[in-house]
């Protein structure tokens, strides 16, 4: 499909979001977060990451995040340069003991998957699939010693309980980059919680953090002590004894850790985790309801209980040209509803994280319909002319 198509319509002033981003990460970073930055950066942009400010902005992160996920006192919170990205090969360099069993179900959790499966000094990893729109369930197996589970996979917009698998010995590794911080997840079912703070955190890219469990810290101390090659840039030891100091190992990027500490105050004012993510949680009620309603779209993922409540994927029936439809509301301001470019269907994706307005959603969704109803009439005409 040619991406220049650009459906053509008009949108009344009145019935634009007052905020038109909803793309999936990078994320709406919300005025407030900038507006702080503007006024408060001075203090620390261009200073020394190794003194005072920068040092407690990683002190001030660390410990709202603490907060925020109600981190047992034994488990730590570890940062470090390279994104959700650079932590598939923190993995493989330093948390895999030999076997590893991954969910793959989509754009995401099938690269950790692929990262895996290039690791020279790893086994052939156990992989469960399962079809696009749905999520696989893990299972016990006695050679596996780490279990990667990915909450929210971004690029199908599908949401899997995280859980301890049943019978397992095994570290449970989790991809929460799209859900941290709009989810729900509870420190006891996970070893290692790692994100990157572009999605409901409202900051810039290029970060990784994890939240890891004693049995986490256990198993990065004995694979780093065994002998196997570990790249210092990859080092969970090295990242844990910096980040224990509010530092990280090379310069981070200061704005963005400023944007996160600003959004984490944010998340930790709204009443916490549990507020933050039935705010996101409602956004969806009102996305998935209105497309089961509608008589040309409906929610991609089938089974209600799988539905990501911060990443909606919709499908369009075939009279509807969705990438045309997205061209053109992006002309109107309205951005990033494009699906995961891996993913050829006639979609949108809407990002619902919890810094988007609900009045926001409703709006986008209002936009929506007047441009296929436009659209519509458009073609009945021509068909009539043609006739
Ligand atoms: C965005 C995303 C990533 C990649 O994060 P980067 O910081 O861009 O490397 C990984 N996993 C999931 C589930 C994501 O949504």
């Amino acid at each position: 499909m040619p991406d220049d198509r650009i459906a053509d319509f008009s949108l009344p002033d009145g019935l634009l979001p007052a905020d038109g981003r909803f793309g999936c990460g990078p994320a709406k970073v919300r005025p407030e977060q900038l507006d702080a930055l503007a006024s408060r950066g001075a203090d620390f942009l261009g200073t020394s990451y190794r003194r005072g400010s920068v040092r407690a902005l990683i002190g001030r992160v660390r410990a709202g995040l603490r907060e925020l996920f109600a981190l047992p006192e034994d488990y730590r919170v570890v940062l470090g340069n390279g994104g959700g990205t650079a932590f598939w090969n923190i993995a493989t360099h330093g948390l895999i003991r030999s076997r590893a069993q991954h969910l793959s179900f989509g754009e995401f959790s099938g690269r950790f998957t692929a990262v895996d499966r290039g690791t020279p000094w790893l086994a052939e990893p156990s992989v469960i699939e399962s079809l696009p729109g749905t999520h696989p369930e893990p299972r016990a197996e006695p050679d596996v010693d780490a279990y990667a589970l990915t909450q929210n996979e971004t690029s199908t917009g599908v949401a899997m309980p995280i859980r301890r698998v049943p019978g397992a010995e095994g570290l449970v590794l989790v991809d929460g980059t799209s859900a941290a911080g709009g989810m729900l997840v509870r420190p006891e079912e996970f070893d290692v919680y790692y994100f990157a703070p572009q999605k409901c955190f409202g900051a810039d890219g290029g970060l990784w953090i994890a939240l890891m469990s004693p049995a986490a810290v256990a198993r990065a101390e004995e694979i780093a002590a065994s002998g196997r090659y570990l790249p210092e840039f990859f080092s969970l030891p090295a990242a844990l004894d910096h980040s224990a100091r509010d530092l990280t190992f090379n310069t981070p990027s200061v704005a963005s850790l400023f944007l996160f500490a600003e959004q984490i105050d944010w998340l930790l004012g709204l009443g916490g985790l549990a507020a933050a993510a039935a705010k996101a949680a409602k956004t969806a009620e009102l996305v998935y309801g209105w497309a089961e309603d509608s008589p040309y779209a409906a929610p991609f993922v089938a089974d209600p209980a799988q539905r990501s409540p911060v990443v909606a994927t919709v499908e369009f029936a075939g009279h509807v040209d969705a990438a045309a439809m997205v061209a053109g509301l992006r002309a109107h301001g309205i951005l990033d509803l494009e699906p995961h470019r891996s993913f050829g269907r006639n979609q949108i994706r809407v990002g619902m994280f919890p810094a988007i307005d609900i009045a926001d959603a409703e709006a986008l969704l209002s936009c929506i319909d007047h441009a296929i109803a436009q659209l519509g009439d458009a073609a009945g005409r021509e068909r009539r002319a043609n006739a």
